[in-house]
């Protein structure tokens, strides 16, 4: 048995092997930024939270400005390191991790992570971070191409979905550095969408968007869902929460932003 098990109380019994659903586990993560240009000032961002999540779930992560919610979801997706705890995401492909069917994410050397995010976890960043010169279809294909999906069903995926957000067809053929928010948000969502991760992580997919183009955005939330996904998201409108949560997770921000002493 891991550590991952060991330590979480009411995983007892109902460990990624025994729970054929479950697909998150986080446990007791905890988050410490220290600002070394600042005189070591730290700030504590995540005290010890605990998740699991199970597949056809969508958490919702709800919590005042700073609370953590991005910080949590950076630390899921292995950007951020937690400072303390454990995150493990299901694997069921990989037998080389034996029969214990997930990796650990927190400490994972960068060839699981790159393996983690190609096949399981799938992130939808708050903006969109452009790649001069590569056309939006290209972008929103590549995760399908890079799981070995031909280039022309990809690119006919892509098209699709990039329609049914609404993204002008005229657009496709042009890297979006120049597009409106509004616009890289959705392009931005496509891309994270089409592969079709069996874990999501969403933060704020909604903020820059009109109603309509919110709506389509929850629609295909619940899609996800609905195929048996396991998400993760903020959101910050309670319209869109409302109808994509299955649950929700309160954060709060911990108290304690100590100095530094020299
Ligand atoms: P939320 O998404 O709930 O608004 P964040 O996770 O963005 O909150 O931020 C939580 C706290 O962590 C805030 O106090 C924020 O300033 C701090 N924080 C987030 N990212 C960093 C970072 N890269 N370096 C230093 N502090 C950070
Ligand atoms: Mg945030």
């Amino acid at each position: 048995m891991s550590l991952i098990e060991s330590n979480a109380p009411r995983a007892i019994g109902r460990t990624f092997v025994d729970n054929p659903a479950l697909m998150l586990r986080a446990v007791g993560v905890t988050k410490t930024f220290t600002l070394h240009g600042q005189g070591g000032v730290q700030i504590d961002a995540l005290d010890g939270v605990s998740l699991d999540v199970e597949r056809g779930e969508c958490v919702v992560l709800v919590g005042p400005s700073g609370a953590g919610k991005s910080t949590l979801l950076r630390c899921l997706y292995g950007n951020y390191l937690a400072s303390a705890g454990t995150i493990a995401l299901r694997d069921d492909a990989r037998a080389d991790h034996g029969d214990t069917r997930h990796i650990a994410i927190t400490g994972a050397q960068a060839h699981d992570v790159l393996y983690l995010r190609r096949s399981v976890v799938g992130y939808v960043s708050q903006f969109l971070r452009v790649i001069p010169r590569v056309t939006t279809l290209t972008l929103v294909a590549e995760p399908l191409v890079s799981r070995g999906v031909a280039e022309t069903e990809a690119r006919a995926r892509a098209a699709a979905l990039l329609a049914r957000l609404n993204v002008p067809e005229r657009l496709w053929s042009l890297a979006p550095a120049t597009f409106s928010g509004g616009e890289q948000q959705r392009v931005n969502i496509a891309r994270g969408l089409i592969a079709e991760h069996p874990v999501l992580l969403l933060d704020e997919p909604t903020a820059s968007l009109d109603a309509e183009n919110r709506d389509v955005v929850a629609d295909l939330v619940i899609e996800a869902r609905e195929r048996g996904a396991a998400i993760v998201g903020i959101f910050h409108d309670e319209d869109t929460r409302a109808k994509v949560a299955t649950r929700r997770l309160e954060l709060r921000p911990p108290l304690r932003h100590t100095a530094a002493i020299h």
